[in-house]
């Protein structure tokens, strides 16, 4: 592997920004490595500046479910981008893309499109907050939901002290009314529902983690969380940045079969630009400004070219249904593989999968939540990491 371009990039980046990078997990700092610097991409191949060649497993962290530079949405967003990029005033798109958001999940009647899943998860509670009049928002250790301040909480903190900042610059006010309760114990939620019964506007939820490697919600987990929320009065909200239009197009909620109050979305809908959106029933979003009280906004939000290409992007995958089991059918292949190897040559791993999402961790035991995604060697992560890279596999650092 060359690495002569991408090591005087990022020297360089390092001079002008923070780690050398606009978003943390690219340095690959986890995996003590200098990151490649990428120039281009097709399918589902990518190359470096020094011409390196990869088979890109990340596909920019969901986004390119299609692969890169996919002709068809490249044709539609250059037509588009030739009438004009940006207009500040409603386009006809916009509708169109809504109106697919909520033919794919039912239980979203109405959307408002953002320009990150960050910015859609902190108007979510926004939204939640509002409509139940209540402040506490109950999420699971792990479960990742963009940088919003009240979403960044240490582990183990809140269900009984209040909830403890994860960030610099995060006041403790910030994260006072945030609850981070273990993954899949529906135990420890229910004790908190018994105790703040009246207080809690939301339990928001990645219906399969992803962010900690990828843990599925155990048998009836997600139908549990559907009803003690209802039953307490509180919305149930599934952040769908990843498993939206992937595990299945109707999301998490389709397969699943689980109705969520308020859903989030980003990556895929976004067709390789920065969107977000959130969306539930039309009782609660016709709180959203200007129909309702609930201020949010966006000079970008709807963008005519992120419209397209996730509009594009959205119709493909509708009309090629088979791209679901093609992609869910590789990725069995792909943890058969990893489990023969594992045996053969006696490495200690778990291989956790549903449908198309996929993640190795090194440990014998099962990785259900936080804590046992923690047992995970890191140190044979990053040797494996390392001799992946170098032998042209880009995974996940
Ligand atoms: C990526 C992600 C986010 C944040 O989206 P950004 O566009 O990076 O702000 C939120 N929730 C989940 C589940 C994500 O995977």
């Amino acid at each position: 592997m060359k690495t002569k371009k991408s090591l005087e990039l990022f020297t360089r980046a390092q001079n002008v920004m923070p780690g050398g990078v606009n978003s943390p997990v690219r340095a690959f700092r986890s995996v003590e490595m200098n990151p490649p610097f990428i120039k281009r991409a097709n399918g589902a191949i990518m190359y470096d500046e020094d011409e390196n060649e990869y088979i890109d497993f990340v596909g920019s962290w969901g986004a390119m479910i299609l692969g890169h530079a996919n002709s068809e949405v490249l044709e539609e967003v250059l037509e588009t981008i030739s009438f004009g990029t940006s207009f500040g005033a409603p386009t006809k798109k916009e509708i169109l893309l809504a109106e697919m958001i909520c033919d794919a999940v039912p239980s979203v009647e109405m959307v408002r499109m953002v320009n990150s899943g960050t910015e859609a998860v902190m108007s979510a509670l926004r939204v939640a907050r509002a409509y139940t009049k209540r402040d506490i928002i109950v999420k699971f250790e792990g479960c990742y939901h963009g940088h919003t301040d009240s979403m960044l909480i240490k582990a183990g903190s809140g269900a009984l002290t209040n909830g403890t900042p994860d960030s610099l610059g995060v006041p403790q006010d910030f994260t006072k009314n945030t609850i981070n309760l273990p993954f899949n114990d529906e135990e420890s939620l229910e004790e908190v529902f018994k105790k703040y019964s009246d207080s809690i506007a939301a339990v928001i939820v990645e219906p399969v983690p992803a962010n900690m490697g990828v843990v599925p919600p155990k048998d009836g987990f997600l139908k549990f969380l559907r009803e003690i929320t209802r039953k307490y009065g509180a919305l149930l909200i599934f952040d769908e940045v990843i498993t939206g239009f992937r595990i299945s197009y109707y999301g998490a909620s389709g397969y699943f079969d689980v109705s969520p109050d308020i859903s989030v979305f980003g990556k895929i809908i976004g067709g390789g630009f920065p969107v977000g959106a959130y969306g539930g029933r039309r009782e609660i979003m016709s709180m959203v400004s200007p129909l309702g009280a609930v201020y949010q906004a966006g000079t970008l939000s709807g963008n005519p070219v992120a419209v397209t290409a996730g509009l594009r992007m959205l119709q493909i995958l509708k009309d090629n249904p088979h791209i679901y089991q093609d992609i869910e059918d590789n990725a069995n292949k792909l943890a058969k593989g990893l489990e023969e190897l594992s045996d053969k040559y006696k490495v200690d791993t778990k291989i956790n999968r549903v449908g198309s999402l996929i993640s190795m961790f090194f440990t014998k035991e099962d990785v259900v939540d936080y804590k046992s995604a923690l047992k995970s060697d890191t140190k044979k992560f990053t040797e494996y990491f390392k001799t992946m890279l170098g032998n042209g596999i880009y995974i996940a650092p």
